[in-house]
């Protein structure tokens, strides 16, 4: 209760604060044309990480062209629903979204690639795939399909496996389940004998507490701790096999876009850029803090997933991996080139992030 009520009064005063802000700015000498620029989000007004992530990237933006792009932001709910963000800019009536790409995966499966997909890329792997491996060439091929164009604005890193209220011992645990999780995890999950649902951040715990899902994963412990899950689901598992490293987007509207200066687009390509860089330094900075709360103060149980689960994720994802290729062209062409570099960048993850880490945490007992 009193954590809605925060979301609620926070979400007025961060309204009347970005018009302060904006009309502060002072008038430019020279007269040049003022640039609207509505973005709507799929996030709660002020929620960790991603929706002050989301805030933060307008704000920059703002400030950056000095007031000159007039940023109007509104958090889930305040223009239009969280998942109805896409038909919003699509169609043009607001001029950007903050999201994560794959709630969009019922119009084409290809934008689940561009959040996160199971055993997927992680943060540092994506950043290569999207900026050197060919990543944003294929975004760029799909987003225009729908009259969109996207930009990497943030990122979670790994994410848990989520909530569960008994334990998950292998996939045969997870017949009949009912669980919030969305993407091709949730196709993953299906496979497995789940029921996945897709719910925006602002409606699982309510639905978490009532019963109406038995499970749900959301992102990691500090956003989770936050949502308070573990009032209704004990055992918290790692790690998630469905968003290694869930990138999130700043979806705009192609027509908009096209017709920006190039140094306004450079303004907002290094704006979403930044935020990219900043959220993802955020998640880390305080994951393992909330973590350690959780389990010292609310009776938190960490598991970890077996590997005879894992197994049983892994194939499954295969089936769903079959399904996405036959989709059409276009998404075997993105699934090909993510695979490419999953395999050349991951081969190099193992010998540089992953062996420094291990033989690190192994000398020095973290
Ligand atoms: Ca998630």
């Amino acid at each position: 209760m009193e954590r809605r009520k925060f979301m609620k009064a926070a979400g007025l005063a961060g309204v009347t604060g970005a018009a302060a802000a904006a009309s502060a700015f002072p008038k430019p000498a020279v007269a040049q044309e003022r640039i609207e620029f509505a973005m709507v989000s799929t996030w709660p007004r002020d929620f960790p990480g991603l929706g002050t992530g989301a805030q933060r990237l307008a704000e920059r933006i703002a400030t950056m062209s000095e007031g000159r792009i007039k940023m109007q932001y509104f958090s889930a709910g305040e223009r239009v629903g969280a998942f109805d963000s896409f038909d919003e800019v699509a169609s043009g009536n607001a001029q950007g979204y903050h999201a994560a790409d794959y709630y969009w995966k019922g119009k084409h499966p290809g934008w689940a690639f561009f959040t996160a997909v199971p055993f997927g890329l992680t943060y540092t792997e994506m950043n290569g795939w999207i900026r050197f491996g060919g990543g944003q060439e294929l975004w760029d091929e799909l987003a225009g399909e729908f009259g969109l164009k996207g930009l990497m604005a943030g990122n979670t890193g790994v994410q848990m496996g989520g909530w569960f209220r008994k334990e998950i011992n292998s996939a045969d645990d997870l017949k009949g389940l009912k669980m919030r999780i969305p993407g091709l995890g949730g196709d993953v999950m299906a496979k497995l004998g789940a029921s996945p649902v897709s719910l925006p951040g602002g409606q699982i715990y309510e639905n978490l507490v009532s019963g109406a899902i038995d499970a749900t994963e959301w992102v990691g412990p500090w956003n989770d701790g936050f949502m308070k899950f573990y009032e209704a689901a004990k055992f918290y598992y790692y790690p998630g096999m469905h968003e290694p490293g869930s990138m999130l987007a700043l979806g705009l509207n192609a027509s908009f876009w096209g017709k920006l200066s190039k140094s306004d687009k450079a303004i907002i390509e290094a704006a979403a850029a930044s935020e990219n860089d900043w959220m993802m330094s955020e998640y880390n900075a305080k994951s393992g803090a909330a973590l350690k709360d959780l389990i010292a103060n609310q009776g938190v149980q960490l598991r970890q997933f077996s590997d005879d689960t894992y197994d049983s994720f892994g194939e499954a994802a295969e089936e769903v991996f079959d399904e996405v290729q036959a989709h059409s062209p276009l998404a075997k062409k993105i699934y090909d080139s993510f695979v490419q570099a999953r395999t050349d960048i991951g081969a190099w993850t193992n010998i540089s992030d992953q062996a420094y880490v291990e033989q690190r945490n192994r000398v020095l007992g973290l």
